[in-house]
């Protein structure tokens, strides 16, 4: 199927269109999952799947490629809920949010489809609403209710901050209940350091810049030292 014809079939429904913050995340999350390597000869060893996702109200997406995700199983009430959004709006909208980032989400190929949501995240009890978590990293977690129009996201059972470069561990209730993401601190920090380093090579660059060597006309260098010169 062309990216034409993706682009025509697709339908939001009532489900504004991925923003950046969306693609940020996307791009975080589907990088983070295990790229598959197919049998190929001596490596057969190392043949492996590529890592799951699962989208709470759609299914499972596995990724097929290193910039290819493949929904392969539907786990959804295939009614529309009460806002009028529906499973179908939801995968489109994971098409768009790959289209966003240059990936390519295969929705063809679904081996298995039943009503049966994926056992959802709970919702966080109303005192829990609204309360915000900045992990030292920078990322920050707040619990939102579940008609909330962000994308929201539950951490895994360990609690693991979902910043690939940290190993602190969320708390309660912010690690139990459904949660939005915002990493825009972590990548500003991230891009200040990038832009740290870079001047400060180009300080040292400026100093300690290598001589070119001389070569002779079948490349091999020529040097010449102190007791050659006599
Ligand atoms: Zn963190």
């Amino acid at each position: 199927m062309s990216e034409d014809t993706y682009e025509t079939q697709l339908d939001l429904g009532p489900l504004p269109m991925p923003n950046d913050q969306d693609a940020m995340w996307a791009w975080k999350l589907w990088n983070a999952l295990q790229i598959p390597i197919e049998k190929s000869g001596a490596f057969d060893a190392f043949d492996r799947e590529g890592g799951t996702w699962d989208m709470p109200g759609v299914g499972r997406f596995q990724r097929t490629g290193s910039e290819e995700l493949t929904l392969t199983e539907i786990h959804a009430d295939m009614a529309a809920d009460s806002m009028g959004v529906s499973v179908w709006h939801k995968r489109d909208w994971i098409v768009v949010l790959g289209q966003l980032i240059g990936w390519r989400v295969v929705i063809d190929r679904v081996q298995k489809a039943d009503e049966d949501p994926l056992t959802p995240a709970p919702e966080a009890p109303l005192e829990h609403i609204g309360k915000t978590h900045v992990c030292p990293c920078g990322m920050i977690y707040t619990l939102l209710p579940a008609h909330s129009s962000e994308l929201r996201v539950k951490l895994n059972d360990d609690g693991d901050c979902l910043n690939p470069h940290c190993d602190i561990v969320i708390p309660l209730p912010w690690a139990s209940y459904m949660c939005v993401v915002n990493d825009s601190a972590v990548i500003a920090k991230q891009e200040a350091q990038a832009q740290m380093e870079l001047s400060h090579d180009e300080e040292e660059g400026d100093a300690q810049a290598p001589l070119p060597i001389p070569i002779n006309s079948e490349g091999v260098p020529v040097v010449s030292l102190p007791d050659e010169e006599e």
